[in-house]
């Protein structure tokens, strides 16, 4: 059958289960649970997808909310990168979860994708294995970290996404920075501030220290860094010289190799700190640390292609200066992988994490989205599902990858 009539094959899937999917995006919105909690989120996911013949394994990668369902069987194997964590500080007391970087939007479009496929696999379509890989903890911990350090990605050949965004540019070539989020505490020795100031080690004097070793170390940095720091303990009465103070910083670049020397640099300065004072350093990583995002010509322009099909409108297939890290960057680091960002059409200038933004996610406008997303994802799965080129293109894609990583 041609790709065409494939395409027509599954708007009419689509069509049919289009009510299905917006059932889902409005049930993770009304959970909206933050990372590592999405209990309900990911149960009722994983109900829903038994439901449809997929089989389920959780919890994987050591996160009890992250689990994989899949339908089909053999090579290629294409993963849907759903995500369903909600952020904190929304309603009108501030005291509620929101979803308001539409994680519910992704783990319906990548349920209804899903979806479409397999009926076109049980109509005999194409072979392969759908994979809905179910991400959680995207806001806080970035759970796709410790999925691809467990394997979890290690039989896939593609993986796919796409984030909402604000504004109605679709961006299908945003690129993030790899980051080392890393707390330095420093231990000294407390005494009277005025009257035995001689017998103190001041932890306070290290943790500054160390900011004036960074500032100047920002002068050599390439333009890419961005290196920044809060102290998150500083002492606690002007007259005790402080025996404990501690800041977090996040370190990032354009590229993981340039970035494990930067974050040595600035331990280094750390280092400066605790020699200056005579306080104890010790140092570690906080959150996990992500990969810039591995950018794929291949998926770019394909997808470019099936988001057209899909109906959607203004789309950017140019390499976007980096912003902010993502988790997505270290799939991309195993498999090859595409992360778009479609605009939902506001024009308010609303963007992802705005309390104006929560409406964008689900009603008219959200769902509108989410069917073009749905087919868009669908469409691309049936064009590697279905052009051996491709898949070869792609396997050698994920070798090169490998090896890139491996040397670094
Ligand atoms: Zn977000
Ligand atoms: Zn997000």
């Amino acid at each position: 059958m041609e790709l065409n009539e494939l395409y027509e094959l599954a708007r009419e899937l689509e069509a049919a289960g289009a009510e299905h999917y917006e059932e889902v995006c409005q049930q993770i919105y009304d959970y909206a649970e933050l990372g590592e909690q999405e209990f309900q989120s990911s149960a009722y996911l994983k109900e829903q997808l038994e439901a449809l013949g997929f089989t389920v394994t959780a919890p994987i990668g050591g996160l009890p909310t992250a689990f994989r369902a899949e339908y089909g069987s053999g090579h290629p194997k294409v993963a849907f990168l759903a995500e369903y964590d909600a952020l904190p500080g929304y309603g009108p007391l501030k005291d509620q979860n929101g979803h308001a970087c539409g994680h519910n939007w992704i783990a319906a479009n990548t349920f209804g994708a899903c979806d479409v496929l397999r009926q076109l696999y049980d109509r005999h379509h194409f072979t392969g294995t759908i994979v809905y890989m179910g991400c959680p903890a995207e806001e806080m911990l970035g759970g796709k970290v410790n999925m691809v350090d467990a394997g979890c990605f290690d039989d896939i050949d593609a993986a796919m996404q796409i984030h909402i965004a604000g504004g109605t540019e679709t961006k299908l070539a945003g690129q993030s920075l790899a980051i080392d989020s890393v707390e330095f505490t420093y231990h000294g020795v407390s005494s009277h501030a005025a009257g035995a100031p001689e017998r103190g080690v001041n932890a306070l004097d290290a943790c500054y220290l160390m900011f004036d070793g960074v500032n100047a170390l920002r002068q050599h940095v390439t333009p890419d860094a961005r290196i920044h720091g809060v102290i998150t303990n500083g002492g606690l009465a002007p007259n005790v010289v402080p025996a404990l103070a501690s800041s977090r910083w996040f370190v990032r670049a354009a590229d993981r190799k340039y970035l494990n020397e930067l974050t040595q640099k600035v331990i280094n300065c750390a280092r400066g700190g605790a020699m200056m004072t005579g306080a104890e350093m010790e140092w570690r990583y906080f959150e996990n640390s992500y990969d810039n995002m591995k950018l794929n010509r291949t998926l770019i322009d394909a997808m470019a292609e099936c988001m057209k099909a899909a109906g959607v409108e203004n789309i950017n297939t140019a390499e976007e200066a980096p912003r902010g890290s993502s988790d997505v960057g270290n799939v991309a680091w195993v498999t090859p992988t595409i992360a778009c960002n479609m605009g939902i059409g506001n024009t308010d200038g609303a963007e992802c994490h705005e309390e104006s933004f929560l409406c964008n996610v689900i009603g008219e406008r959200g769902f509108a989205g989410l069917h073009k997303a749905v087919l868009s994802q669908a469409f691309l799965a049936l064009r590697i599902f279905t052009d051996a080129d491709m898949q070869k293109e792609l396997a050698g894609q994920k070798q090169a990858i490998l090896a890139e990583r491996a040397a670094r």
